[in-house]
């Protein structure tokens, strides 16, 4: 069975950090953080449809300009999300341009941004093309989880990490997956039908076991209707398995208090992504500049269980030296 993200950095190991995921057999994509993207294809960033922004320093922010203007009369619709401030900055983002012209374009844009705070409160709002991006909808709420955005396929989840100022740190994780196995669906005379989606949307839901769903089998003979219970159904026609979580988690110091809240967003998580800024021997500095060294990226790593370890947001100072950040990256979450 196949993934659902095929996840790739922006800029690989060096550069503005970001991570682009692409949902398989879909148009679609999701950006985590918006630093220098013109790496992607217009095509690409015409298929975003929700951006996570984990904090606004400028390498993590500042192609929020290039996206707009690739989707721009083109694309209708735009979510954003990020921390504190969020809502304030894009609409300071929105507002230094002049818009007098943009009304007129076919395809009207809007943009929903979503921002999340550590006191739990969430602030919600929508810019559209069609008044100049002026504020509108504007609605504070409660946040208390940390689902930032929640779908049938997949969720996004966010928890504050330190870094002088809170920032986001993301788990996206695929929902449990079902597949048709049709050697044994085959192997019961069952004909695919409507029968199937039904079947398949009761599992995800979590609809109980004795759900009824009217299923079609072909034998000798002839063909048959006949009403069957979710639970008799799902061993013969399903394959189920766990979704895979991917992590991104850049510019934080990496204290204890932040391997904590890690530990409660992304234990077992499958593939990480996570800032690998400076060596170990620079850790004064790090400390200084509220990053992770290597070494630390790789002692989280090891303590989250992670699977798949993808180091990233290297410092330029290590030019052409990159492979000792990722030696000394692997050696932590080994342990070897
Ligand atoms: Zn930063
Ligand atoms: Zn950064």
């Amino acid at each position: 069975m196949s993934c659902l993200f095929t996840a790739r950095l922006v800029n690989g190991a060096t550069g503005d950090p970001g991570l682009h995921c692409q949902l398989a057999g879909q148009r679609r994509g999701l950006l985590f953080d918006l630093g220098d993207v013109t790496a992607l294809m217009p095509r690409e960033l015409l298929r975003v449809s929700h951006a996570f922004v984990s904090h606004t320093h400028m390498d993590h922010f500042a192609g929020l300009d290039h996206l707009l203007r690739v989707i721009l009369g083109r694309q209708p619709r735009l979510v954003l999300h990020g921390g504190p401030g969020f809502v304030a900055q894009v609409e300071h983002k929105l507002h230094a341009y002049t818009w007098n012209l943009v009304h007129r374009y076919e395809v009207a844009l809007e943009i929903e941004v979503h921002e999340f705070r550590p006191d739990g409160r969430r602030r919600s709002a929508l810019f559209s093309s069609r008044d100049g991006f002026s504020r509108a909808r504007d609605e504070e709420s409660a946040w208390d989880d940390d689902v930032l955005h929640d779908e049938d396929q997949f969720r996004v989840r966010g928890r504050f990490v330190d870094h002088g100022i809170p920032v986001l740190a993301f788990a996206l994780e695929e929902k449990a997956r079902v597949a048709v196995n049709v050697e044994r669906m085959a192997a019961r005379g069952f004909t695919s039908g409507a029968w199937l989606r039904e079947l398949k949307a009761a599992v995800m839901s979590g609809a109980p076991g004795a759900t009824p769903i009217e299923v079609r089998w072909k034998d000798r003979a002839g063909e048959h209707v006949a009403l069957r219970t979710v639970d008799e159904l799902r061993p013969v026609v399903l394959d189920q398995r766990p979704g895979r979580c991917i992590g991104y988690v850049t510019d934080l110091c990496g204290s204890e208090a932040d391997a904590r809240t890690l530990s409660g967003l992304l234990r077992g998580v499958d593939q990480l992504h996570i800032e690998c800024v400076f060596l170990d021997a620079d850790r004064a500095h790090a400390q200084h500049k509220h990053h992770l060294t290597a070494r630390r990226a790789g002692e989280i790593a090891r303590l989250l269980g992670a699977r798949e370890l993808v180091p990233f947001h290297f410092s330029p100072r290590y030019e052409g030296r990159g492979e000792e950040l990722r030696t000394e990256a692997l050696q932590a979450w080994t342990g070897r």
